[in-house]
């Protein structure tokens, strides 16, 4: 049976594409981007190729100096259109002319208004899970992997930056050349420009952000080479030559995106404390499990991102110690717990291994985050089975064994029995990769830290609140726990101690925010509304940003507001979150 990948158009049986030489132009007032790339293929093509695109306004198609024959012959809402090249006659190579449109779904173009430093515009993509489409016409799916070359020409006070190797453009010229010699599935696709500084971290790694914010962002991840020298040993060498972050506008739909070599990463982990180090740690980490073995549909999405957060404790447990991995832990359980809840305990989106619902084309639906905790707790089971030492090597041999490819969980599964045969006799894999919810036993995480919580938690219960003092010190999670675990409804005016008694203004972590104004909304506390509107306008970050707007559509005396207040901030999103809100207020009925 041919492999076929749901959420793309892609046909293996007729090529794969190889390398990309792109020339990009991006145009601010018309909010596109002017492209001319030239495709080479792994084998010759005869006959028809197809590309995913969307929203791709094509201008030529040449092949050998011969008009290529062309036609958007299939269209879909989720999947975009069909491109189908037609005429190949053992062809190799070929070269399409095109623009983006301004709707494209990976990128944003913000104005200077909406950036830090107000002077200056600021583009950016997201291309996971099947965005790439809409910036060129590719085989948008993940198990298909390519290198490119790029010119990208900007305005001249800006700067361009790629997931790429970067070789400067002449000073001021507005030019950049880039080239990534490794090959990438399109999702790893990444470009950026804005007004932006760069400082050096270490001998490989560096961050760029706007000048507003680049001492804070540099002092914030400044431990970040320390990070790549505790992932090298868990997981092995690092293979993509640098390691740069990218701090983007608030906007961003994500924590961070791993694109290779140029993390994109969400301004909300700027603390003043470094207590977002994990994220970059987990950013990092899907240099190898993610960008280097990367899961072959957004089916086996869970092994990119159990595998990262898996890694990312592991590499977390040496730089903070296994007090902060076990509190993290037992937060991930429970978190696990309640999406399960939401999602209905039988629901098949809560299996490791998404089956095909229906016409399951839809990757960013296949993108929970059970992938991510439930994910991490199976290979932990897995590590329990055979101890750490023999885990660990059997790790640096699955990075080496299939580094640069893409593979399903059957491939893994297969993998994991011709190395460690003795997991499948104390582990059930069928139930862990297949079934619904959590498996009846396993190891549950345990940490005194949490036990704290637990116990602040049910004095809240008790009409006792906790002391500032007994807060002052909580690590992080200790604080996320505690949000997560109150009851969602608490008079008002516990409300407004609690926000005392937390220092939340101070602490000044939108995480921490998103639990509170979630219970805020549920309890009725009105005085509240315009910061929560605040909040809904300037954070995209989903994971942050979600949590409210479930309390608003669930909570009566705000659930007609919600789609309203949608639309006045909708202008301000990334499409990706505008179509991820849109999808959870429809379901809603509104
Ligand atoms: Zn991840």
């Amino acid at each position: 049976m041919t492999f076929r990948d749901p959420t793309s158009y892609t046909d293996l049986t007729q090529g794969r594409i190889k390398h990309i030489d792109f020339h990009i132009q991006a145009d601010f007032s018309s909010r596109t981007l002017e492209i001319e790339a030239t495709y080479q293929t792994q084998e010759p093509i005869t006959g028809s190729l197809y590309l995913d695109s969307f929203k791709i306004e094509l201008m030529e198609a040449h092949v050998n100096g011969r008009k290529l024959e062309c036609e958007f012959d299939q269209s879909d809402e989720t999947l975009g259109e069909r491109l189908h090249l037609k005429g190949f006659d053992n062809d190799s190579s070929f070269t399409l002319k095109f623009r983006t449109s301004p709707e494209a779904r990976a990128l944003q173009w913000m104005n200077a208004s909406q950036t830090l430093g107000g002077s200056h515009p600021f583009l950016f993509s997201q291309c996971q899970a099947s965005n790439a489409r809409s910036v060129f016409p590719c085989q948008d799916t993940p198990s298909v992997r390519f290198t490119y070359s790029a010119e990208v020409e900007v305005p001249r006070e800006l700067t361009a930056v790629m997931a790429a190797e970067q070789a400067k453009g002449p000073e001021g010229s507005g030019l950049f050349i880039f080239n990534m010699p490794q090959p990438i599935p399109a999702y790893l696709f990444a470009i950026a420009a804005a007004h932006l500084e760069f400082r050096e971290l270490g001998p490989r790694t560096g961050i760029y952000a706007e000048p507003e914010v680049i001492e804070a962002a540099a002092w914030e991840f400044a431990e970040t080479e320390k990070t790549m020298v505790e992932a090298e040993k868990l997981l092995g060498p690092y293979l993509w030559g640098r390691y740069d972050m990218l701090v983007l506008p608030p906007s961003f739909p994500f924590g961070g995106m791993e694109n290779p070599r140029l993390t994109f990463l969400t301004p909300t982990s700027i603390l003043g404390t470094r207590g977002q180090a994990n994220l970059v740690t987990h950013e990092l980490a899907h240099a190898w499990t993610g960008n280097l073995v990367t899961n072959a549909t957004w089916q086996d999405f869970w092994l990119n991102e159990g595998w990262t957060t898996y890694a990312e404790q592991r590499i977390t447990e040496i730089l903070e110690g296994k007090d902060a991995v076990d509190l993290n832990s037992v937060y991930d359980e429970k978190r696990t717990f309640e999406i399960i809840e939401r999602a209905g305990v039988d629901s098949p989106a809560t299996c490791l291994k998404v089956p095909k619902e229906g016409e399951g084309k839809d990757g960013d639906s296949m993108t929970s985050q059970l992938a991510y905790t439930k994910g991490s707790f199976f290979l932990k089971e897995c590590e329990y089975a055979v101890g750490r030492e023999r885990f660990d090597a059997f790790i640096q041999k699955y990075m080496k064994s299939f580094q640069f490819q893409s593979i399903t969980t059957e491939e893994f599964l297969d993998f994991l029995k011709a190395e460690l045969p003795e997991v499948f006799e104390t582990v059930d894999v069928h139930t862990w990769i297949y079934k619904p919810g959590m498996p009846e036993t396993w190891h549950r995480p345990q940490s005194h830290l949490y036990d704290e919580v637990e116990k602040a938690i049910a004095d809240v219960a008790q009409g006792k609140l906790p002391t500032r003092e007994q807060v002052k010190d909580w690590h992080r999670y200790q604080m996320l726990s505690f949000l997560q675990g109150l009851p969602r409804i608490i008079p008002v005016e516990v409300c407004k101690r609690l926000e005392t008694i937390l220092e939340l203004e101070k602490r000044n972590d939108d995480h921490f925010y998103a639990y509170f104004y979630a219970i805020c909304v549920a309890s009725g506390y009105k005085e509240i509304m315009h910061r929560v509107e605040k909040f809904f306008e300037k954070i995209g970050r989903m994971l942050y940003l979600f949590p409210v707007a479930r309390a608003l559509i669930e909570t009566e005396w705000t659930r007609d507001q919600a789609r309203l207040l949608f639309e006045r901030v909708r202008e301000k999103h990334h499409p990706v979150t505008v179509n991820a809100m849109e999808g959870l207020l429809k379901r809603a009925g509104l």
